[in-house]
């Protein structure tokens, strides 16, 4: 890059000034009525929108009145430039083209999309739609601009969309790598009706499930374990699914299944022990040797092998310990919900797209940017029970019969517990 300044000070001269809006020595973006702005400043007033107190016209309100600072129409503030789109003729931020972002979002969109016919693949016209279409089109470019060299970035993965090298099925979006930008994009693809509206978390077990088998080295675990996947787990979920709903314990639930059944089948496997040759004291062994969680978990395996015939249907299954937990004294029940839990009020803003959570690793999510629809959540505001008027008593941090039934330790941690969130 060539330096079109001689000197350092030539530069200060040139570039940079002292912002009209936030008083702070900045690069110049322009030159409005009431001096140099910065382009940050710039870009937050030509957002703000309403009844100009000068003309009285609904149009965007980037001046401000001498006499009372309040915020005013171009005209009325004798703008020399206009930010009108020019082609849309919308008044917002313009970018290359002097367009506004929605119509340069929607050009980067019918890019990327072009099946090579240049027009976007008329599969993916729902989904484009959906996307220009969203409330703030500067986060769908910010969006589509993200991981500019990266081969799984948005973008590209739209590309391969549009010409034909990704199938538009679940499947194709459950082995794609990386998968949150897969994951996310399925959502999307499903929010714009151009995919079959799935279960997320059934969504995120088939999306686990290929990882899984990867690591398993003996190709008779992964086919057994993928058969019992197939017919039992997946039913399972979509049973559940079109009963009532998944929670994210239910999810857990179905990955554990998986993983108890295949840490089985490898301890099976050094006892010179198969599935079909595995005998009733290989299954007492097991009882013996794990704890109720991981016998509860094994049982459905178990159940399902002997109902498959993929071991003898003689064998029996020890019963399941039921255990009940202590009802809450009064003082646990008047404890504050913790922060972040469901019984905390969530703070006022956006809602996810379609709001994906694997369920296996939420604080994996944090990161991710994802784009956002205008949804108000929850409908109506939560139902928030009475705050408790007398301070409860400090509870004993050690006790482990006074935790928040979150923090079961039977549980895995780092999925959904609230507390962790
Ligand atoms: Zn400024
Ligand atoms: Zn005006
Ligand atoms: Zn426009």
């Amino acid at each position: 890059m060539t330096r079109v300044y001689a000197t350092d000070e030539q530069y200060e001269r040139w570039f940079m000034a002292e912002c009209c809006r936030c008083g702070r020595r900045r690069h110049k973006a322009g030159h409005w009525p009431d001096g140099y702005i910065c382009r940050t400043y710039a870009d937050r007033a030509i957002r703000v929108r309403g009844t100009c107190p000068g003309c009285s016209q609904d149009r965007a309100l980037p001046g401000r009145r001498s006499s009372d600072r309040a915020p005013i129409c171009t005209t009325c503030a004798g703008f020399s430039q206009t930010f009108d789109c020019s082609r849309c003729g919308f008044e917002a931020k313009l970018l290359g083209g002097r367009l506004c972002e929605r119509c340069t979002l929607s050009d980067r969109l019918t890019t990327v999309l072009d099946d090579g016919t240049g027009r976007i693949r008329p599969a993916l016209r729902p989904l484009s739609d959906l996307l220009a279409a969203m409330e703030q089109p500067g986060s769908g470019l910010a969006w589509l601009a993200m991981r500019r060299n990266h081969p799984g970035k948005p973008a590209a993965l739209l590309q391969r969309l549009a010409v034909g090298h990704i199938p538009l099925t679940h499947d194709a979006f459950h082995e794609l790598q990386p998968w949150r930008t897969a994951a996310h994009l399925e959502e999307l693809l499903m929010a714009g009706g151009v995919l079959p509206a799935v279960n997320k978390y059934i969504c995120s077990f088939q999306r686990w499930l290929p990882g899984h088998l990867a690591s398993v080295d003996n190709p008779e675990h992964v086919k057994t374990i993928r058969l019992f996947a197939t017919w039992h787990v997946l039913p399972a979920l979509r049973a559940r699914a079109e009963r009532s709903n998944i929670t994210p314990s239910v999810r857990r639930n179905a990955a554990e299944r998986i993983t108890y059944a295949t840490t089985f089948l490898t301890w099976l496997d050094k006892r010179d022990r198969t599935l079909g040759s595995c005998r009733q004291s290989d299954i007492d062994a097991w009882y013996a040797q794990n704890t109720e969680h991981a016998r509860q978990r094994l049982r459905a395996f178990l159940a399902w092998a002997m109902q498959s015939r993929q071991c003898s249907r003689s064998l029996s299954l020890p019963a399941m310990k039921i255990s009940r937990r202590a009802p809450l004294t009064e003082d646990e029940r008047l404890v504050p919900a913790p922060r972040g839990t469901a019984l905390a009020r969530p703070r006022a803003g956006r809602f996810p797209a379609a709001g994906l959570h694997c369920g296996s690793r939420q604080h994996e999510h944090r990161h991710q940017p994802r784009l956002s629809l205008a949804v108000p959540w929850p409908p109506g505001g939560p139902a928030l029970p009475p705050r408790p008027s007398i301070r409860p008593p400090q509870r004993d941090r050690h006790s482990s019969s006074r935790r928040p039934r979150c923090c079961d330790p039977a549980t895995t941690p780092g999925d959904s517990c609230p507390c962790r969130r």
